[in-house]
């Protein structure tokens, strides 16, 4: 996979070239250098522990999205990615290096250059993890708020004398 080619895919999902995007390409183009494909469903499940720019060159270039739920979020705030291969049952884990860019002055388009030519392994410590997926996307039903009438979700419905609300008006009662 050639590299510039997937960080000009995920420019054109992100909407500008940045150090970030750069971080999270290097990391899809190592999973699909390792025999992944772009998930058409949830093949793939991706675990990120933050939700900056890099997260969208996984969704653009993996196909592990928000939407279709196989991109799981948790805030932890550290350049982690953790990607199930459910066909597989294979889980590897790419925890980002610290000090990249210690002592250097470089300009944002100088530090995306850097990445982008970088080795994962310069990037990210690669290691095979224990495959223990996220279970898949459910969906549920939906049910009408008892004030607002919208429909929501019955997971995220909350319960008061016998009628059902939605988060946003469950919270004013
Ligand atoms: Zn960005
Ligand atoms: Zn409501």
């Amino acid at each position: 996979m050639d590299t510039y080619k997937l960080m000009n895919k995920a420019v054109e999902f992100h909407g500008h070239s940045c150090p970030g995007l750069a971080m999270g390409v290097m990391a899809a183009k190592y999973i699909l250098d390792q025999r992944n494909s772009f998930s058409i469903d949830e093949e793939l499940v991706v675990l990120v522990e933050n939700d900056n720019c890099s997260v969208d060159a996984i969704q653009a270039l993996l196909g592990a999205t928000f939407g279709k739920g196989n991109l799981i979020f948790l805030d932890y705030g550290k350049n982690n990615y953790t990607f199930y291969n459910r066909k597989e049952a294979k889980a590897f884990k790419l925890t980002a290096r610290a000090g990249l860019f210690k002592g250097k002055d470089l300009s944002r388009e100088e530090r995306v250059v850097k990445i982008l030519n970088s080795e994962p392994s310069d990037l990210f410590r690669l290691e095979s993890v224990e495959f223990t997926p996220p279970g898949k996307a459910k969906i549920y039903d939906s049910v009408s708020c008892s004030k607002c009438g919208e429909p929501t979700m019955i997971t995220r419905t909350r319960e008061r004398t016998g009628s059902k609300f939605c988060i946003p008006c469950f919270e004013k009662l």
